[in-house]
């Protein structure tokens, strides 16, 4: 852990990149990314071949079975997939992420995609990564003094080795009970917040129960996607005027919420390529610019983003995004009455069910071709009454064939990524986005 190399990411990431122009993004990441498949040609061996052939536009897409099945081509610090993978996993076994591979961190990701994913990170890209993290997150004014609370589901022992009399981490762990760390959180008395939604709620929950004294001055969310209710009762709950929003996933630090509230990509660093899925949405095809250990090229994300319409008044020439919306494998699929597949994006549903009365918790699964699953927290007849109203006004706006709905309990846990829209049922191929 180097405090030098940390500063120098803070300073570079909050002053000396403002970045006031489209043309200016544009100049930097095509000299990161002449640099960065410069590096390519000499230290990663699966690149090294691509490159022969290929120009940068012309490499296969990546995603996380590539990525996997090529770790050891593909990584330029010399590090086996299996040899990773077993420490990986030793690790998030015993919760004790104290362990590294020589000098690099190694961790797993969960993924929404039922693979397991494996990151490998070098003490250099920790560093910007906490660097760039604190330049996105800190409030404008006093910069000293702060103290942030970080709630995640798995991780090294990273955070808590980056106290110092300016800024001083805490780390949760999301596994362990949830009123002893609201116990802890208390004490710590954080400035600054940043868990996942899931999480938050239970923390909103505990400051309405009054079991949390003092509120933080920002509240972030990272890990998963934030939804319109959520953000509403976190917001207020929190004391806050607005909930932030990190996009932090395996994949990279892909965005971040300005002051204004609105979602940026964060293209001073990573180059993103559009897959576009219908006239506004897009799923993003990302190039990290400056992660060399393990190297993200021209790689398939799931995620859907929707750009914003008109520039951010923050000024920011990095791209605004209106919302970043459910994965991409959670879109359901309803019949059209025409006989097509609609898409309907887990955003949609979500703003559906805002109207519906009656529950608190709640999650969409369509578990075949023309049925829901709802499992709601509440399930008395008023409830499922109204939720099956809106689900069916909803197929009736988009055209489509009412699916059949199961209503079932809804079980909390929180092991795995709060998902409130999932499609298990795979479709035919030809169904398939
Ligand atoms: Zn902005």
């Amino acid at each position: 852990m180097s405090k030098v190399r940390i500063l120098r990411e803070f300073v570079a990431a909050r002053w000396w990149r403002p970045l006031r122009t489209r043309a200016a993004v544009e100049r930097r990441q095509a000299r990161l990314l002449r640099r960065q498949l410069r590096f390519l040609r000499r230290r990663s061996p699966y690149f090294r071949d691509l490159l022969e052939t290929h120009a940068f536009d012309e490499l296969p897409l990546m995603d996380k079975s590539v990525m996997m099945n090529r770790f050891d081509e593909i990584n330029t610090v010399g590090v086996r997939r299996d040899e990773a993978l077993a420490l990986a996993i030793a690790n998030e076994r015993s919760r004790d992420f104290a362990a590294d591979l020589g000098a690099n961190s190694v961790g797993l990701s969960s993924g929404t995609s039922g693979h397991r994913g494996l990151f490998i990170v070098s003490p250099r890209e920790r560093d910007a990564w906490v660097g760039t993290v604190l330049a996105r997150t800190l409030p404008r004014g006093k910069l000293t003094g702060h103290r942030i609370a970080l709630f995640l589901r798995a991780d090294n022992s990273l955070y808590e080795s980056v106290g110092s009399r300016a800024v001083s981490f805490s780390y949760f762990d999301v596994h362990t009970d949830m009123a002893e760390n609201i116990r802890r959180l208390d004490d710590f008395q954080p400035t600054i917040l940043v868990a996942p939604p899931s999480v938050l709620r239970l923390i909103a929950r505990a400051a309405e129960a009054g079991t949390l004294g003092v509120l933080p001055q920002k509240v972030y969310t990272v890990a998963e996607v934030l939804e319109v209710a959520d953000e509403g009762r976190i917001a207020s709950a929190l004391g806050q005027e607005r909930v932030h929003q990190l996009y932090q996933c395996t994949e990279g630090f892909l965005a971040h919420t300005c002051e204004q509230g609105v979602i940026h990509l964060n293209e001073d660093s990573v180059l993103f390529e559009r897959e576009p899925l219908d006239d506004e949405r897009f799923t993003p095809i990302i190039t990290d610019l400056r992660r060399r250990a393990q190297p993200i090229v021209r790689y398939r994300l799931g995620d859907v983003l929707r750009p914003r319409a008109t520039p951010c008044p923050c000024g920011s020439a990095l791209t605004a995004i209106e919302r970043i919306e459910g994965r991409e494998g959670d879109t359901l699929l309803f019949r059209g009455r025409d006989g097509r597949t609609v898409p309907v994006f887990a955003d949609v549903m979500t703003r559906a069910l805002l109207y519906a009365e009656g529950f608190d918790e709640y999650r969409v699964v369509q578990t075949h071709a023309s049925l829901l699953e709802i499992a709601l927290d509440v399930l008395d007849d008023r409830t499922t009454d109204s939720v099956r109203h809106e689900v069916q006004s909803l197929a009736d706006r988009l055209g489509c064939e009412r699916p059949e709905i199961v209503f079932t309990a809804y079980e909390r846990d929180g092991s795995v990524k709060l998902r409130r829209v999932v499609r298990t049922w795979r479709g035919t191929a030809d169904e398939e986005l």
